[in-house]
């Protein structure tokens, strides 16, 4: 049995070396956040990296017709695979760990299980999930949506980015064929069990480097459109302007107010201004609300209030149902971290869209401070070794004795 402590010591040298070479990739010189943007020349790069990992270790490498990129110890046709993996892709001047610490720390798990022998007979995968913040063409979680057949192939097809460029176009650019997107039934009916390690990007572990997540909080992005008059800032009385800005500010602090009361979050966290000129009263506000909250009823409450007190014309642009992930496999899990901490998060997660699938759970490796999407990301480096040697033990036991066999749950 692998043991926690001995593991964490002797994945060091493989993370330490597998981290130094993803660090400068994508990484913009001014900010110091990564620009990791789906089917971009950084994105290419990342997925060299998965590639040569998994060509130096001896794995089966392929990439799934949604653009997910595979490594494989054992035969993936067996079928009962535990599979664990996470994302490279970031959002705007995001962090180092977001993603790649799961990627990164599955590699060196897999490296642990062999050092102690302990793949077992059945198949083990490790999994790059394509686009999953959505930052490019603003539909999160991409490629799992389009494997679980959550997201209609020809709607993704059609997503486009700033620039006018379809997400069609993208993958035919990166070289891959967009009529290949859909759901995967053959790959998700190999699959017994799925396991995603992400950094936590909250201060709900405390004085536990590791947790294992609960659910994910239901959550949505809504658009605002406040509407005005453009005119001239120096020869408009004040009396006569027709200005959505002030409206906009008031829906600003009103949803931080009712997020409060309700142990809910809100955020405007994108504007757009038109005509964006500081000698012009706007004529238009669009803003988007991102919000979550624990309870379904709590989060449609909150966005009705915030929507009825603003005055805008609201769109609801997305939305994703709460989901409880595996309740067997997270109390398996946290038993087998001896007692770690189950937690819930309000991030959203390509194992969030698995879990309607697959037996799926997550393991949280602690951020200190809490901030994550910021150059300012951080998790100690003990930290995630210990992450490594929880992942490394929770897939030795899945290994030896997964959730369950045969064909998909629906
Ligand atoms: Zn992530």
């Amino acid at each position: 049995m692998i043991d926690p402590e001995e593991a964490s010591a002797q994945a060091e040298d493989g993370f330490r070396r597998m981290w130094a070479e993803l660090l400068p990739v994508g990484r913009h010189g001014g900010s110091g956040g990564y620009r990791r943007h789906a089917w971009t020349a950084a994105d290419a790069e990342c997925r060299a990296w998965f590639e040569e990992q998994a060509r130096t270790r001896g794995l089966a490498y392929e990439v799934d017709g949604n653009g997910n990129q595979w490594a494989w110890s054992g035969d993936p046709a067996a079928g009962g695979a535990v599979v664990t993996g996470s994302h490279l892709d970031s959002v705007p001047d995001g962090g180092a760990f977001d993603g790649p610490l799961g990627v990164v720390s599955a590699f060196a798990a897999l490296d642990l299980l062999r050092e102690h022998d302990a793949t077992g007979s059945r198949p083990l995968g490790i999994v790059n999930f394509g686009d999953e913040e959505g930052a490019r063409f603003g539909v999160a979680c991409v490629g799992s949506r389009l494997m679980t057949g959550v997201l209609d192939p020809g709607r993704a097809r059609a997503l486009t980015d700033d620039g006018g460029v379809t997400l069609a176009t993208a993958v035919e650019r990166a070289g891959r064929d967009p009529s290949a997107l859909g759901r995967d039934e053959e790959r998700l009916s190999r699959i017994a069990a799925f396991v995603e390690l992400h950094v936590e990007q909250g201060r709900n572990l405390g004085d536990a480097p590791i947790g294992v997540a609960s659910a994910i909080w239901p959550h949505g992005r809504w658009r605002f459109d406040f509407r005005g008059q453009a005119n001239h800032a120096g020869t408009t009385r004040m009396e006569d302007r027709r200005d959505p800005m002030p409206a906009f500010a008031a829906a600003v602090l009103d949803a931080q107010e009712r997020a409060r009361r309700a142990g809910a979050l809100a955020t405007f966290g994108k504007v757009a201004v038109e005509p964006n000129g500081t000698n012009a009263i706007a004529s238009r506000v669009t803003a988007w609300l991102d919000s979550r909250a624990a309870d379904p009823g709590v989060l449609d409450a909150l966005v009705a209030e915030i929507t009825r007190a603003s005055g805008a014309e609201v769109t609801r642009e997305s939305y994703t149902p709460v989901v409880d992930f595996d309740g067997p496999l997270r109390d398996r899990l946290a038993g087998l971290l001896g007692g770690a901490p189950v937690l819930p998060t309000g991030a959203g997660h390509d194992a969030g869209i698995l879990a309607s699938a697959i037996p799926t759970a997550m393991l949280f490796v602690r951020n200190p401070t809490g901030v994550s999407h910021s150059p300012e990301e951080h998790a100690e480096r003990a930290d995630c070794l210990a992450g490594v040697a929880a992942l490394a033990r929770v897939l030795e036991d899945l290994l030896a004795d997964p959730v369950r066999e045969g064909p998909a749950r629906r």
